[in-house]
């Protein structure tokens, strides 16, 4: 192929960056300064896990046209900028959770008046990945409202023959999330073939206890632990919009930064306040001042996306209900995946025909499953003795640019 260079920018200038400009909440006393941080971040060439938290802080707090900027020089170091896969998610257990999570319909604590339902059938979950398949979704995700696996040996066989079946006839990708589990149970879903496990750390650990107590943020961490030790791949991360701090927002990505493994999946929901939930109260009375911004989001993503640049970046429940220009700016600033088509577990989700149609708009393709494919721009990022810092960008060859009538006509479809 063409090894010329068919496009080229560079961009270098100098600097020093606030880092108190997130609404003039980012913690103090940063050992690093942003631009410390970023080059540390933009040119490692192994994806770091001992973040301190004042990093974090440092690059969190940076102006957020500068980060969203670095997080996209980022994101094409990583990734083919041109992908957005497609996920699908399934409740394939609904309700009666014994569980107190405060923003959640299937909790039992919560009266929403939502009807429990049994463990759904081997052919109907199949039908529906072949359906979600149909329309380019690459990964299918099912979820069941229980605590723990504890005792459900025969619900785990039976969800172990569903993750069989799709994985060997549809070739798609998995992904379950079952509540608690330990290593054995992590084992059997492994040997049928899971892809991910996805367990959330939902929000920073101080702001967790405002949110659940009927379990701990380490016995979260633990079964993010047990579902690596088992050489599945993590999917975990959190929901905004709780009633959360500045603060939290930051730690919530240092702990995703920091696991042993960073998370193969990053979903980030925007909280959907659903009515009979106690935080959909709260936010009303407790947290009335504290609202989730569209900076605030892009901020998480932007810092995720440099701090944990493999991650694939997930815009998971509340999308529908963002603008398509507040989706593109989550693309730009590192979102990578979605999830689409007739349901978000319990909550609306955009169906296939619109999702696709806006990515088509604005030139993403489907990633394919179990394919990386590789970054479409060979990036040179220096950063120099009195942090100038130049960014230069050439082709690799894995890019057509619309030089061409029909490459154009599809760019504007
Ligand atoms: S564990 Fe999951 S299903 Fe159960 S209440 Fe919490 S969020 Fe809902």
């Amino acid at each position: 192929m063409m090894s010329r260079a068919l496009l080229s920018c560079f961009y270098s200038f100098r600097r020093t960056l606030a880092t108190n400009a997130a609404n003039g909440k980012v913690g103090g006393g940063c050992s690093s300064s942003p631009a410390e941080v970023l080059n540390l971040a933009l040119t490692t060439k192994t994806p770091i896990t001992s973040w301190t938290r004042d990093q974090v802080a440092a690059l969190f707090g940076m102006p957020l046209n500068d980060l969203m900027f670095y997080a996209q020089v980022q994101h094409r170091q990583y990734h083919n900028p041109a992908e957005v896969q497609l996920c699908t998610l399934l409740s394939i257990k609904t309700g009666g959770c014994t569980e107190d999570c405060k923003y959640c319909s299937q909790s039992s604590h919560n009266d929403t008046g939502l009807k429990a339902t049994k463990l759904l059938d081997l052919d109907t979950v199949y039908e529906k990945a072949k359906v979600a398949k149909q329309n380019n979704s690459t990964r299918f995700c099912m979820g069941s409202a229980w605590r723990d696996m504890k005792g459900r040996k025969s619900a785990l066989r039976k969800i172990a023959d569903m993750v069989r079946k799709i994985n060997t006839e549809l070739q798609m990708e998995t992904c379950v999330t079952l509540g608690m589990i330990n290593e054995e149970q992590a084992k059997t879903l492994k040997d049928a073939g899971l892809t991910a496990y996805n367990h959330n750390i939902d929000t920073s650990r101080s702001h967790y206890k405002n949110v659940i107590s009927t379990r701990s943020y380490d016995d979260r961490l633990q079964t993010i632990q047990n579902v690596n030790d088992s050489g599945i791949k993590a999917c975990t991360g959190g929901i905004l919009g709780m009633g959360e701090t500045v603060d939290d927002h930051i730690d919530f990505v240092h702990t995703l930064a920091t696991m042993n493994k960073h998370p193969e999946s990053l979903p980030i929901n925007k909280l959907i306040a659903i009515k009979g939930t106690p935080i959909e109260q709260e936010l009303k009375t407790k947290y009335k001042d504290r609202k989730l911004g569209l900076d605030n989001i892009l901020r998480v993503i932007s810092t995720a996306r440099l701090l944990m640049p493999e991650s694939i970046i997930r815009l998971a429940a509340g999308r529908y209900t963002m603008k398509e220009h507040e989706q593109l700016l989550c693309f730009n600033a590192g979102v990578n995946a979605i999830f689409t088509g007739e349901k978000m577990l319990t909550t609306m989700c955009t169906g296939w025909d619109e999702d696709i149609a806006m990515l088509k708009k604005w030139g993403y393709v489907p990633m394919e499953a179990f394919k990386k494919t590789a970054p479409r721009e060979k990036l040179n990022v220096t950063i120099g003795a009195n942090n100038e810092r130049s960014v230069s960008v050439i082709t690799g060859g894995n890019l057509e640019l619309p030089d061409d009538k029909n490459s154009v006509k599809e760019l504007s479809l």
